[in-house]
């Protein structure tokens, strides 16, 4: 392969330039790495070009979750070093490996950062709600930081459960057993429960959303590598999911076991 053609961080660092991603911004990166085409000797890079084009006035976050919960068996209880779920992807052990990334301390949406500033972010997420008021993820939006969702669609956007929050959908906290609300953190006096209200359940239905979403131009449509990539600023685009639930609360769930549950309870045809 000629030089020119390799995902470099400068060129990696360009792309991220034109999607609109500048010094001091605050970024959360979901990402699924198969689509960007890039090799494995290349996949550091996009560490890189992320930290080079947010510079030391800006930070990247990540999903850092680990589905910590009474009612998942395959799940262990949450400690700071415990592996991200599989489930998210390779992206999210990628960053959290590194020396300097912080993680939040919450035992089922853990959210982990590098960068200026992460650790007012993390600090106080072991007393919120997964994707709650107050979280790492509501203060961001507070900040007006950006979602990335690259090589991955709306369905990987864990803050569009924050707007289901705000929105205050009837099916928030819905679960079918107790266990599946309670989170599990491994201490050094031993392992202690937190009991949640609020339950991110399914978000396979949220890309149905998409085409409001873009209406609203809450969604931008970039590349990283080969693969697209949506951009958002956070804030217009929980106005625009919020005003999507509240108009449709049941709108955007799929037909999966859960979403059929949650329906069933309450009372939505
Ligand atoms: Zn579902």
């Amino acid at each position: 392969m000629p030089p020119d053609e390799t995902w470099s961080v400068d060129r990696l660092a360009g792309q991220l330039r034109a999607a609109g991603i500048a010094s001091a911004d605050k970024v959360f990166v979901h990402m699924g790495l198969r689509p960007t085409g890039l090799a494995r000797s290349e996949i550091p890079n996009l560490v890189e070009a992320f930290l080079q084009t947010v510079g030391p006035a800006g930070a990247v976050y990540y999903p850092a979750h680990t589905y910590s919960y009474r009612g998942w068996l395959t799940s262990r209880p949450f400690s700071p070093d415990t592996p991200c779920s599989p489930s998210i992807g390779m992206w999210p052990e990628l960053l959290r490996k590194r020396p300097d990334a912080l993680r939040s301390h919450h035992p089922t949406h853990s959210t982990g950062g590098i960068g200026a500033g992460v650790d007012r972010i993390l600090a106080g997420h072991a007393n919120t709600e997964a994707v709650g008021v107050g979280s790492p993820l509501d203060l961001l939006r507070r900040q007006n930081a950006t979602v990335m969702l690259v090589g991955c669609g709306f369905e990987s956007c864990t803050i569009l459960h924050l707007a289901e929050t705000l929105a205050q959908v009837p099916y928030l906290g819905q679960c079918p057993d107790a266990d599946s609300l309670m989170g599990l953190t491994h201490t050094v006096t031993g392992v202690i429960e937190t009991r949640f209200h609020e339950r991110p359940g399914c978000s396979k239905g949220f890309p149905k959303m998409e085409p409001l979403l873009r209406a609203a131009g809450a969604v931008a449509y970039h590349a990283l590598g080969m693969a697209p990539a949506r951009v958002c600023r956070m804030q217009p685009l929980v106005d625009a999911a919020v005003a999507a639930f509240r108009e449709n609360p049941f709108g955007y769930l799929c037909d999966c076991e859960h979403c059929c549950y949650v329906r069933g309870v309450c009372g939505s045809p």
